[in-house]
């Protein structure tokens, strides 16, 4: 492993004056069970919590039952979302979406519908009113069905195209980890570039990684557990689950309602207390 990929991410870090929160996002829970639970070690053995988009026509009930106990023994580890449907392509061109323009409202509805109450037989209150489109991509009548169906947020890339979301709330992800490491001639210095790229402006928003574990290999984990080190130990990072943001916010906009500083002290509190 090239021991200095790393060096400008610690850099940058330092470099900060305020801390950032960032959070992890593995896409195709149900796909490839094997190295899903490789990745969860990684993460487990690192104390760094992480959300699964998972596939619900495609999760089985032994994951399922798996990835609950999980929950279970610390929620405050391990966030569940949906994740489309079926994971199909339906555009006969372009660029493949599962919730894309060729399909109407009706279609799409009738699928988010369908997986939800897939996840929730399976999950209960486990399953976080998330949703993360395949591919990252979705039209309008995506976010219009899934403010219907009472989802709370919406994950796609940093820079997608603009939707009315109303009240549904976007948590992108900035860093696409295997589109970069299998586009560049020199992966990780290249990974931790963009990473860097995304530290060092003092930005509001969080730094949300997204991982496919059905590709990642070895190699991918030794280096992602050298980053997930550097950010446990590391006084400029807060590593969250995707739900956190939204209780935060919910509690901004909501008198009356515990403060954010303390919900996060509380739930800071409660994941050092159940490792
Ligand atoms: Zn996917």
């Amino acid at each position: 492993m090239p021991a200095d990929w790393l060096r400008p991410v610690r850099m940058a870090l330092d470099a900060r004056e305020q801390a950032i929160d960032i959070f992890f996002r593995d896409d195709d829970a149900g796909w490839d069970d094997d190295r899903l639970y490789a990745l969860l070690e990684c993460f487990r053995d690192c104390n760094i919590p992480i959300d699964l988009a998972v596939i619900p026509e495609v999760l089985s009930q032994s994951l399922a039952g798996s990835l609950l106990g999980r929950w279970r023994r610390n929620p405050f580890m391990l966030g569940l979302h949906q994740h489309g449907y079926s994971h199909n392509n339906y555009e006969n061109q372009g660029r493949k979406c599962e919730f894309g323009v060729s399909r109407s409202e009706e279609q799409q509805f009738k699928d988010l519908l369908a997986g939800k109450q897939q996840l929730e037989c399976l999950f209960g209150l486990a399953l976080d009113r998330i949703f993360t489109p395949p591919w990252n991509r979705c039209s309008q009548a995506t976010a219009d069905s899934l403010l219907k169906l009472g989802f709370q947020a919406l994950s796609r890339n940093r820079g997608a195209a603009p939707l009315h979301t109303g009240t549904l709330r976007e948590i992108p992800v900035a860093i696409d980890w295997c589109g970069i490491r299998i586009k560049s001639v020199q992966p990780w210095v290249a990974l931790g570039q963009a990473i860097t790229d995304v530290l060092y402006p003092e930005h509001p928003e969080p730094l949300g990684i997204m991982l496919h574990h059905a590709v990642m290999d070895v190699d991918d984990l030794e280096h992602l557990q050298a980053l997930l080190e550097l950010f446990r130990e590391h006084p400029n990072t807060n590593c969250r689950l995707m739900r956190e943001f939204l209780e935060v916010r919910q509690s901004t906009d909501a008198p009356g309602r515990s403060c954010p500083l303390e919900s996060q002290a509380v739930l800071t509190a409660t994941r050092s207390c159940l490792i």
